[in-house]
């Protein structure tokens, strides 16, 4: 890994980090040194970057804002590359925004919302980014990134770069293309928004706000929803009326405010949080006969 990272770190291309605490770039505080951590200052770097990562062929991974992640205690191998404001060019055109990847998406649908644009409003209150939304095909409220992007602009790993359609991505419940047939790097999206009005955008917000702050932890560090929801059930009400909210292993515990949020209740490890993700998969199947499936991405050394 020397080699590649004195190239990298050669090129002034943005930051290069060597043994980066993931921990400082996951919502839930957890995890692991990343080998090397690359935060590219604009979309050309990033280009130059993976040119780089493919020539030597290494592991890499894209991240945004970490909050669908949970990393291994013993770190990742490989490139982690973070998406931040280096790829965050905003473009407005009439109902068409143009937003890069490293977008954070709370700021863009307050910025938007005082526009007067409606779309967005369902992103309020997801703590990802532009690139990390579109990948998982975020969503909330009853809306999700399928319904607004036109088109995503993809760095795949061989280097060469193309617009992908709505149709392309492939979108589907918390899915998109990149997860499974075709990785690659959300560099830009565009989204096609409506002119609305801005006072009554503004108050829905601010009522989905209102509606996490009552539901769900905000004062923990976690990642989310940590299952995929096993349709036709809601994965909270299961581990709800399985009686684990509360249930506690080392640092991890399940909330009590939501039962599909795991939280960092203090000095917890990832190690924590897999043996309480399985503690529930395996109480879930004992009651429900009902398999479930994790949404928050578990990644690093085994
Ligand atoms: C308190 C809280 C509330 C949340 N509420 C919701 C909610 O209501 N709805 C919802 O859908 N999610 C929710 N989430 C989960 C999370 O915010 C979303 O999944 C978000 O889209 C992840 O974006 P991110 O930038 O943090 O991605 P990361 O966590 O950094 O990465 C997640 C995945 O996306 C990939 N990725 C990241 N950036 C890119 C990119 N530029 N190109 C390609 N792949 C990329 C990564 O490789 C990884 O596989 C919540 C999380 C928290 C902590």
């Amino acid at each position: 890994m020397d080699s590649i990272l004195k190239e990298l770190q050669g090129l002034n291309i943005g930051k290069v980090m060597q043994n980066e605490p993931m921990s400082s770039h996951t919502t839930i505080k957890i995890g692991g040194p990343a080998e090397i951590f690359l935060e590219p200052s604009s979309v050309e770097n990033l280009k130059k970057a993976m040119e780089i990562i493919n020539r030597f062929q290494v592991n890499w991974r894209a991240i945004g804002r970490g909050s669908n992640l949970l990393v291994s205690d013993k770190g990742i191998d490989g490139v982690v590359i973070k998406l931040g404001s280096g790829i965050s060019h905003l473009d407005v055109s009439n109902e068409e925004i143009a937003v890069g990847g490293g977008h954070s998406l709370v700021a863009l649908s307050t910025l938007i919302s005082k526009k007067g644009l409606s779309g967005l409003e369902f992103a309020s209150g997801i703590p990802g980014s532009v690139g990390g939304a579109v990948y998982m095909n975020a969503g909330a409220h009853g809306s999700d990134i399928s319904k607004i992007l036109t088109k995503a602009y993809i760095l795949f790993e061989d280097g060469t770069m193309e617009w992908l359609t709505n149709e392309q991505m492939e979108f589907s419940y918390r899915t998109s293309i990149l997860q499974k047939k075709r990785p690659g790097i959300v560099v830009e999206a565009v989204f096609q928004l409506k002119q609305g009005d801005k006072e009554s955008i503004v108050a829905q917000m601010l009522k989905n706000k209102e509606y996490r702050k009552e539901t769900q932890p905000w004062n923990f560090p976690c990642a989310g929803s940590i299952f995929r929801n096993p349709l036709p059930h809601y994965a909270g009400r299961l581990i709800e009326q399985a009686g684990l909210k509360g249930y506690r292993i080392g640092g991890a515990e399940i909330s009590e405010m939501h039962g599909n949020f795991i939280v960092n209740a203090g000095n917890g490890t990832a190690a924590d949080v897999l043996a309480l993700i399985e503690h529930v998969k395996e109480t879930i199947y004992k009651l429900y006969h009902v398999t479930m499936e994790t949404e928050v991405e578990i990644i690093g050394r085994k």
